[in-house]
């Protein structure tokens, strides 16, 4: 099915962008890797009155380090995270994340800025986003304010955006020391949507013990939900695949996943234990420095 003719432009710069997002408001859909705007809009699923293309702009590439930040432009593509190219090899867990999403066709034009916007239930970007406590760097023609991801994602492919702003970039804070991160999903096929996934941050204290756990799960809610009665069960403790299990069982998960075609909500449910235990596991040993980064 043809798309619903919509108009095309191609913006020179950030400021440029803005005025014309301003402009036409909710008539505009920003373009960036196009990987689920232009499906979108050959199921008519999306009917924008105008396409603005954020190709052209250079500002929206750029990867930098500061004080302990990573903050990476929105038009960063998967591919670049996958490679670890320059600064971006500085967050470990997005790295890992990267080559779970689609195929190589998808990554090589697909980009984070995209990926969060977009907030698809079951995309590995956001629920990395939310395990690391990032921010999203959101700009309008009124100006520029940063959201924390616990804040940005509201539901099911819905943002705090508000119309006429863009997402310019994430920021990550870079892992310190005696942290370890991991991430497990499960899906049909390779390169799938994920069923369910679990992204695990773990920070050790100087006896081994676990200064802050951070889990955040994909697949099995309608924005990325951290499982935060596990991580203050842990805090404290000493990661073993005991203690973590416990902390998984003790009360129920803060999770609120849907049945459909793929898998019932019970099987969801206890994917998600399973894959949290897993990703626990691996990012306290990655923080205890058995396994490399
Ligand atoms: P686009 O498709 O261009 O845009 C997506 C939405 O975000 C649109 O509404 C657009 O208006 C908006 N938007 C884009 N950029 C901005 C911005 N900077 N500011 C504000 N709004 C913006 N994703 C996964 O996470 N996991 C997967 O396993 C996965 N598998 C896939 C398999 C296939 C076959 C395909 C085609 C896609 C798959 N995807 C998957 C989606 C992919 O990751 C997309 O790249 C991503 O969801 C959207 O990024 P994009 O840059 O392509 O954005």
């Amino acid at each position: 099915m043809p798309a619903v003719p919509f108009e095309y432009a191609a913006p020179a710069t950030l400021t440029e962008a803005l005025e014309l997002l301003s402009t036409r408001g909710e008539d505009a859909k920003p373009l960036a890797g196009g990987q689920s705007l232009v499906p979108m809009l050959t199921l008519r699923l999306a009917r924008p009155a105008i396409v603005v293309d954020l190709d052209r702009l250079r500002e929206l590439r750029t990867v930098r380090r500061d004080n302990g930040m990573l903050e990476i432009g929105a038009l960063v593509r998967h591919g670049a995270i996958e490679r670890g190219e320059g600064a971006l090899g500085a967050c470990p867990l997005l790295q890992e994340a990267a080559p779970l999403i689609g195929n190589v066709r998808v990554r090589a034009l697909g980009t984070i800025g995209g990926s969060v916007a977009h907030a698809d239930p079951a995309a590995e970007f956001p629920a990395v986003v939310r395990a690391l406590d990032g921010t999203v760097v959101a700009q309008s023609a009124r100006g520029r304010r940063e959201i924390a991801a616990a804040d940005f994602f509201v539901g099911i492919l819905t943002t705090a955006l508000q119309p006429g702003e863009l997402v310019v970039g994430i920021l990550l804070p870079v892992p310190g020391a005696r942290t370890g991160s991991a991430i497990e999903e499960f899906s049909r096929r390779v390169g799938d949507f994920a069923i369910a996934a679990a992204a695990a941050v773990v920070e050790l204290d100087a006896a081994g013990r676990v200064a802050r756990a951070r889990v955040a799960m994909a697949g099995v809610g309608p924005v990325p939900q951290r499982l935060t009665r596990v991580e203050e069960a842990l805090t404290g403790e000493t990661p073993t695949g005991d203690t973590i299990r416990k902390a998984l069982a003790a009360r129920p998960l803060e999770i609120e996943p849907d049945g459909d075609v793929h898998a019932s909500a019970a099987y969801r449910r206890h994917l998600a234990g399973v894959l949290a235990a897993r990703a626990l596991d691996r990012a306290a040993a990655r923080a205890a420095g058995s396994v490399g980064p």
